[in-house]
């Protein structure tokens, strides 16, 4: 069976500090390499990919380049038996669901081992933000995605290691509100929807050290109203279940490291070609330690901007300079053209800014956009600002209404939607049943 190399990972597990950064590149390099050695002649999909790209192997990022990304849509219309490596027995799998924010979640199975393996990065990703083993922590997750959190943490308390504490909040936050000022965390994990929510009426008392927000785009405005109602430092983090942590917030810069060792990540401009420092791009991982069932060149559909080689904090890993959010729909201008959800995301922003705690843009007709709002102050005169620079982006002929809901949160359950077309989506041609009966 093949699997990661789990024995020469451990310094750059335990002390990163003294990793040059030539050695984490030729550590990745070397990674890919086995990883697509290993999977590539015995996984369906990645060995059809190979021999369209013409490629026996891969031994660097040009090689890799040459591959065509897959998405998951593409994925999705696949059986299991293209997707795995042959001979596993999925019972003894660990199974993990994504949260399908594009509308069909996607099922992702590791060995236990890699399992375990992929979430010592998240550890060390956690370590280097701040996170000691000495600290009280609580996560708090939606209903939703509380199973498998549940799982980690039987592990980690099983081990001693950190004490962790789960909560699972109700639609009132009520309990959870109780909870948090019994425990006392100095540290606080979560969405920042929920995050949000707890600081709404100031009624929480208790002073974490550092709350570590992740799941769904962390707004300017959100960070800072944690920020000011718990006085305490925020930072981010960004993953997903396909490859557990990928990137974590330096707290000296505030980029986002990303874990080069265990995911190598692409920021690529929808033309397919590299973003370059400070360009924004999709954000494409492949997990280079996953092989029972392997994400190699996986377009995650988020946006990001893409960062450097060096951080001023001197750690070995590349950097994100910003996350923008995930793309779940393309929208469709007057002229039929695709307009990308960003560009409407950042005409909002440029013309809104802070005022924006979350947003969701959905194309109901060719004609009508809808943009609901939840805010932290009245828009006032800046609603029709930004209304006339949306339907600028759109063209004539399209109208925009915008709904501020203030301060009630959008959507509470799972990963926040920014972006939905009624109209035409782009996972509309994989879906095989019908929209409307
Ligand atoms: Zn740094």
């Amino acid at each position: 069976m093949m699997r990661p190399a789990v024995v020469s990972a451990l310094p750059h597990l335990l002390r990163l500090s003294r990793v040059s950064r030539a050695s984490m590149v030729e550590r990745q390099r070397r990674a890919l390499q086995r990883l697509v050695a290993g999977v590539g002649p015995r996984v369906p999909e990645v060995k059809q990919r190979l021999a369209r790209a013409g490629l026996e192997r891969v031994t660097n990022l040009a090689d890799l380049r040459r591959l065509e990304p897959v998405e998951r849509a593409d994925l999705q219309v696949l059986d299991l038996t293209s997707r795995m490596m042959p001979g596993l027995d999925v019972t003894k799998l660990v199974r993990r669901q994504t949260g399908g924010s594009s509308g069909r979640p996607l099922v992702v199975y590791r060995t236990p081992l890699e399992e375990h393996f992929i979430n010592l990065y998240r550890r060390r990703g956690l370590r280097l933000m701040g996170l000691t083993p000495r600290d009280r922590c609580v996560t708090l997750v939606w209903p939703g995605n509380a199973e498998r959190k549940l799982l980690a943490l039987g592990l980690r308390r099983f081990l001693g290691v950190y004490r962790d504490q789960l909560l699972i909040p109700d639609e009132s936050l009520e309990a959870a509100t109780n909870r948090l000022e019994e425990i006392r965390p100095s540290v606080l994990v979560s969405y920042p929807s929920i995050l949000d929510k707890l600081v709404e009426d100031r009624r929480l008392s208790i002073r974490p050290r550092l709350v570590i927000a992740g799941g769904e785009t962390l707004l300017p405005e959100v960070r800072r109203q944690v920020t000011e109602a718990l006085g305490a430092r925020v930072l981010n983090h960004y993953g997903m279940t396909e490859c557990n942590q990928v990137a974590f917030e330096c707290p000296t810069t505030g980029h986002l490291h990303i874990h080069d060792d265990a995911v190598l990540v692409e920021i690529l401009h929808t033309s397919g070609e590299p973003a370059g420092e400070g360009e924004q791009g999709e954000v494409v991982v492949t997990s280079l330690h996953s092989y029972a069932m392997p994400f190699i060149r996986y377009r995650t559909g988020d946006i990001a901007i893409a960062g450097s080689t060096a951080c001023e904090c001197g750690l070995p890993l590349s950097t994100l300079f910003d996350l923008r959010g995930r793309v779940s729909d393309f929208m469709i201008a007057a002229d039929g053209s695709w307009i990308h959800p960003v560009t409407l995301i950042g005409v909002m922003l440029r013309v809104l800014g802070d005022r924006v705690r979350q947003f969701q843009f959905v194309q109901e007709t060719r004609t009508l956009m809808r943009l609901t709002l939840s805010t932290a102050e009245p828009l006032g005169d800046a609603i029709h600002t930004a209304r006339s620079a949306i339907e600028a982006v759109l063209g004539a002929g399209v109208i925009v209404e915008i709904i501020d809901i203030g301060k009630q949160p959008i959507d509470r359950l799972g990963k926040h939607r920014t972006c939905i077309s009624r109209v035409a989506s782009i996972y509309d041609e994989y879906d095989p049943l019908p929209l409307s009966p």
